[in-house]
């Protein structure tokens, strides 16, 4: 395998650039282009785990000093020999190393090359791996909490013990299909419907968490709607903390979505602030029309805003109709004025409402509450393992379709052999899940959303 090398840091001007090059020639490359200054051992001779300070260059010219570490393996990031390289954090000096390096017989590392190699080599499961990428991109505790648990490797475990589980019951099945005359032990019908009955339950507690975990980590979708001239700019401005959609007195002037990310507690929103939703000849207003009703459809929260101070419309009531069934909490703004809306008539609409003056620059802390209520983050426990992303998703539902379905082909008087092709089927799923036996092609997918130098 080649020894790969890129720039791990960010590409801008910092205190401390690092430089990584994992692969067997590291060590003689690190020879190569590093004479230490802290003493009179090259980087081959130095121990896993060490460091010297010294001169970057080659040979007679010096680019920069700094500092090597040095990782044996398998005792590294990736498994293989590494060395790291802190350099001054300017973006020439660090570029001008890399070269160096690549110029001694590294070649420029593919996106998160490092971190598939460390899967390759055994160092962590794919669900770990892809934690990898969801620690760098957290916004929030929440998110830091899940990628976290993802990769101390909860979900693994979870699923693997599943994956256990079934693939003893294969193995005794195989046997008895096989030798039904030997005296092996025969499977119980007892056993297999605990087995699978067990598997799907545990996965079926995976997928009903997976909403809750996508929210924790990407934020709710939120939708603001509303009649034009309700308050839903100011609303967003005031949630954004920032003047960042044009707020107008003239029906009708939101025109695009603008969007924007808030916390609130534990929550992140993604809001977008729509045009008013109703009918009108103008064209320019419709295609902001159609594109809030697309939205609505979409989103995981509709914050709807309706101006108290106005007499509720029909255009109210069809907004309200719109909202049924879904997450949808009522915004029942300028509440400074006086009161002329009569709520009642439109409150079994919306899962939750609100009264509130987005003109008084204050976000309602019932607005918070209400929210963390409505998407029950304090039940989500990332202990137990949480499908992070669509890829693992997916994994789990095709697994617990084909148990499932060899569950009831099984009640109905299915044979053995039947059967065991649908477990078969369901076990695979899951070791793509973990990536114990993920195709070349699902791996190489997983590892091209990663950034260069991860
Ligand atoms: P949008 O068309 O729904 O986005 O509404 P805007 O946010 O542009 O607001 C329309 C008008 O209502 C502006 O003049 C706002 O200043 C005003 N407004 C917004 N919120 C309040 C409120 O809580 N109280 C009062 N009295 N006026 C408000």
């Amino acid at each position: 395998m080649s020894t790969i090398a890129a720039i791990s840091t960010p590409r801008a001007a910092g205190g401390i650039s690092v430089i990584r090059i994992s692969g067997e020639k590291s060590l003689d490359l690190a020879d190569k282009i590093f004479s230490p200054l802290s003493s009179d051992v090259p980087p081959s001779e130095m121990k896993g785990y060490t460091c010297a300070y010294g001169k970057i260059g080659d040979g007679g010219s010096v680019l920069d000093d700094g500092v090597i570490t040095v990782f044996r393996a398998p005792r590294s990031y990736t498994g293989e020999d590494v060395v790291e390289i802190s350099c001054h954090g300017g973006i020439f000096v660090t570029e001008q190393v890399l070269r160096l390096i690549l110029s001694k017989g590294a070649v420029p590392a593919e996106p998160g090359e490092f971190t598939k190699r460390a899967f390759l080599n055994g160092k962590m499961s794919l669900t770990q791996a892809e934690a990898v990428m969801d620690v760098i991109s957290a916004g929030g505790k929440a998110e830091l909490r899940c990628a976290a648990s993802l990769r101390e490797g909860a979900l693994f475990r979870n699923i693997k013990n599943v994956s256990d589980s079934v693939l003893n019951l294969l193995a005794s099945l195989a046997a008895w299909v096989d030798y039904p005359d030997d005296d092996i032990p025969a499977v119980t019908d007892e056993e297999i419907l605990t087995i699978l009955g067990s598997a799907v339950s545990r996965l079926d507690t995976l997928l009903a968490g997976y909403d809750s975990g996508r929210i924790l980590r990407q934020g709710v979708d939120t939708a603001i709607v509303g009649k034009p001239n309700v308050g839903k700019s100011t609303l967003m401005n005031l949630l954004a903390g920032c003047q960042r959609s044009i707020v107008t007195d003239i029906a009708g002037t939101t025109r695009d979505i603008v969007e924007e990310s808030v916390r609130l507690g534990d929550i992140v929103l993604r809001l977008s602030d729509t045009a008013g939703i109703r009918e009108t000849g103008d064209v320019v207003e419709n295609a902001g029309v159609e594109l809030a009703k697309k939205k609505l459809e979409t989103s995981d929260l509709i914050l709807a805003v309706f101006d108290t101070g106005e007499e509720l419309s029909k255009e109210d009531i069809e907004i309200a109709e719109s909202c049924r069934g879904r997450n949808s909490v009522a915004i029942l703004n300028k509440s400074d004025r006086p009161q002329k809306f009569d709520f009642s008539k439109i409150v079994d609409c919306f899962k939750k409402s609100i009264f509130c003056s987005a003109r008084e620059g204050k976000v309602p802390e019932e607005l918070t509450s209400a929210l963390e209520e409505l998407f029950q983050v304090e039940n989500i426990s990332p202990d137990v393992g949480i499908l992070a992303n669509e890829r693992q998703r997916s994994c789990a539902e095709n697994a617990r379709a084909a148990f499932s379905e060899a569950l009831s082909v099984f009640k109905g008087g299915a044979t053995y052999d039947a059967v065991t092709i649908l477990i078969d089927d369901g076990e695979n799923y899951l070791l793509e899940l973990t990536g114990e036996r993920a195709s070349e092609a699902v791996v190489n997918e997983v590892f091209s959303r990663f950034c260069v130098g991860k």
